[in-house]
């Protein structure tokens, strides 16, 4: 019927999907090590190989090192990766944000620059947008980029800035007109991370990772030839990254939340609580929850392959996952009784880190303004 989406798959896309689970099957590195630096290092060499088999970068031009492939076979390797429980590739920021938005704004020579060293996870990347004093309203960010000798002077401060301690490339968004309104003022950025004026301190999580960091940045060189989309046209290049970021994560993570919902399953198993009819329709109520968040997964991926872009509508699925995934390690926490939060389990380490999902990428509260304003087309906010 006209307007559906098919989610059947064509025989191709059946057999890159049966390729992939060969290549997944022969070649799955095991289990990630303990510790933050021994576990970033198996993440990135695993990386490596996928790279070197043809696997990272499913949809991006063959031209630039990727597979060329659609967005669908893209969709099929997040969700084979989780489903699989391969580890998750180093780069992310990289692979889900700085290349599609140097594919979609960047000039030939800086994608020829860095879209291979971002698959290889030779380069990782961080995204420094957030402020101490800018989140949400992120137009209103302070950090200062003047031209000077036909190179940038960047001076400020970023928090929150996630693989930062790692990246040699921050895609930075500075204010290079104080005059001009606030949207308007603003311009993207490539910084070299390896430079002098730039100092990063870790901050430590609940979960007690140092996952983000502060960045100190004082008098920052970046050369002009490292402006992404133009001078002043930062907003709309910022807005294609973070929209890039709802939208990509979706799929691997709808994945991600049912795996866990099968861990679920066992737990409630394991503690003899499968005929409590009070479990079992919260257990279920969270099924019918992923379910439609994974139909909302392909219904953005419908629109991207209608347009090219990702829409408003990627917030959703973002908003669901986060309330679902936030859901279902309480739902944990409740069914291991009292001495649950005490105990150190994976299952309280995902009740922690998921603490941070309805913040992280955007709060809820953001999400819920988007879709009410652009999706559902409701008065703006003042
Ligand atoms: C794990 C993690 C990783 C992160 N990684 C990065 C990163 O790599 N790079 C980066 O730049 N940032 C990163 N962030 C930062 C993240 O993007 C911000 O925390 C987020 O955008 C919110 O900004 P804020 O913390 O300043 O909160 P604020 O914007 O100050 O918001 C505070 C509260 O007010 C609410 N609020 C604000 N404005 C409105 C409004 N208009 N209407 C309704 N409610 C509103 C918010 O929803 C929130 O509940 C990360 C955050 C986390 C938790």
């Amino acid at each position: 019927m006209a307007g559906l989406v098919d989610l059947t798959l064509s025989p191709q896309e059946e057999a890159f999907r049966a390729e992939l689970r060969g290549w997944l099957d022969a070649n799955h590195p095991g289990r990630e090590p303990d510790g933050d630096e021994a576990g970033f290092e198996f993440r990135r060499d695993w990386q490596r190989r996928v790279a070197e088999a043809g696997w990272a970068g499913v949809s991006w031009p063959e031209e630039y090192g990727g597979r060329g492939a659609t967005l669908v076979e893209q969709a099929l390797f997040n969700e084979e990766m989780v489903r699989s429980r391969a580890p998750a590739l180093a780069n992310v920021l990289g692979l889900v944000m700085g290349g599609p938005v140097v594919i979609a704004h960047g000039t030939e020579e800086q994608k020829r620059r860095y879209l291979n060293p971002i698959l290889t996870a030779e380069e990782i990347w961080c995204q420094g947008f957030s402020e101490p004093e800018s989140g949400s309203d992120l137009a209103s960010l302070k950090t200062r980029a003047v031209k000077s000798n036909g190179e940038w002077v960047v001076t400020g401060q970023k928090v929150w800035t996630t693989l930062a301690h790692r990246a040699k490339w921050c895609m930075l968004v500075a204010r290079t007109d104080s005059d001009a309104p606030k949207h308007k003022g603003l311009t993207f950025f490539l910084m070299d991370m390896e430079q002098e004026g730039v100092q990063v301190r870790p901050l430590h999580q609940i979960t007690n990772e140092p996952e983000f960091n502060e960045l100190f940045i004082e008098e920052a060189r970046v050369p002009d030839e490292n402006v992404v989309g133009g001078v002043g046209n930062g907003w709309g290049v910022a807005i294609t990254t973070l929209m890039h970021e709802r939208a990509g994560l979706a799929f691997g993570l709808q994945v991600q939340l049912k795996v866990r919902l099968g861990e679920l399953m066992t737990l409630v198993r394991e503690r003899g609580l499968e005929d409590d009819p009070v479990v079992r329709q919260r257990v279920g109520q969270l099924w019918i929850e992923a379910e439609a968040l994974r139909l909302n997964a392909y219904r953005g991926l419908t629109h991207i392959m209608k347009t090219g872009v990702p829409g408003p509508e990627g917030s959703l699925p973002k908003w669901q996952w986060s309330d679902i995934n936030q859901a279902v390690t309480e739902a944990a926490l409740d069914f291991r009784g009292p001495e649950a939060p005490l105990a150190d389990s994976e299952w309280t380490y995902h009740f922690l880190r998921s603490r941070a999902n309805s913040i992280e990428g955007g709060t809820t509260e953001i999400l819920k303004n988007i879709i009410a304003e652009r999706v559902l087309g409701l008065p703006r906010q003042r």
